[in-house]
């Protein structure tokens, strides 16, 4: 329901929980972070529940000095909204995380075939399935197995992801899903809305349908599903915001 990505360098569970805060007004039932430290750890805590939950769990953990990390409100379409259904989701190394909004209308299809082929899906969400897929792919990097990640998948996503062997960079997707670029100074973010990331920055990148954005320190690249350069737009984002 609500997404948050951050690549900087703050603390990313403090921008990520900021964030998650600013959109919890969109309505939800459960909520999570990944965060990728310097050394490739990565750390996921997710909860059923109001964002007190998710905070109480965070502050009760150790956590990496990450930089770079995603937060995810959940508002449940496939699977109760439990702490394993939760997002972020991972893949079976628990390298790869991934949140997503909206519905992956050939899942139980997708989900199938990685069973077949050995993946042990631990979840009831439509979601999980990215997470395999994107394991499938991860020597070709993060963005390039986000875009082959995506020609496969039918209905509306925004989806993002981040890996421990990319310790920093956030990938982003969407299809019939919104997902804007927050540009800072030697810091990018991304969010389901602007207000994701607005007390942080105003300078905004809007992505068309179809396109996979990848955020490396503060680099901002964007394609389409096929790796060809993407148009994107640039604007300010007004005080009324
Ligand atoms: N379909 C996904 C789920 O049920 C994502 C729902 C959402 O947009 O929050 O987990």
């Amino acid at each position: 329901c609500g997404i948050v990505g951050y690549v900087g360098h703050r603390s990313a569970v403090e921008v990520a929980v900021e964030g998650l805060g600013r959109l919890e007004y969109r309505g939800y039932d459960s909520s999570g972070v990944a965060l990728v430290g310097p050394g490739g750890e990565l750390a996921v805590e997710k909860r059923a529940g109001k964002l007190a939950n998710l905070r109480s769990a965070l502050m009760s953990r150790s956590l990496p000095e990450a930089t770079v990390g995603i937060g995810h409100t959940r508002w449940a379409t496939h699977g109760a909204p439990t702490d394993r259904n939760a997002h972020p989701h991972t893949d079976c190394r628990s390298r790869i995380a991934v949140i997503h909004n909206g519905i992956i209308e050939n899942f139980a299809e997708l989900r199938a075939e990685l069973e077949d082929d050995g993946h042990k899906l631990l979840s009831e969400t439509d979601t999980e399935v990215v997470a395999h897929l994107l394991e499938r792919h991860a020597a070709d990097g993060l963005a390039e197995a986000m875009r082959r990640v995506c020609r496969r998948l039918e209905g509306a996503f925004t989806l993002l992801a981040v890996s421990a062997d990319e310790p920093d960079v956030v990938v982003g997707a969407r299809r019939n899903s919104p997902l804007v670029v927050g540009r800072g100074e030697g810091e990018s973010f991304l969010g389901s809305d602007v207000s994701a990331f607005i007390a942080y920055t105003r300078e905004a990148v809007e992505l068309g349908q179809d396109q996979v954005v990848e955020l490396r320190g503060p680099g901002i690249t964007v394609t389409d599903f096929h790796g060809a350069p993407a148009e994107t737009r640039d604007y300010h984002v007004g005080w009324d915001a």
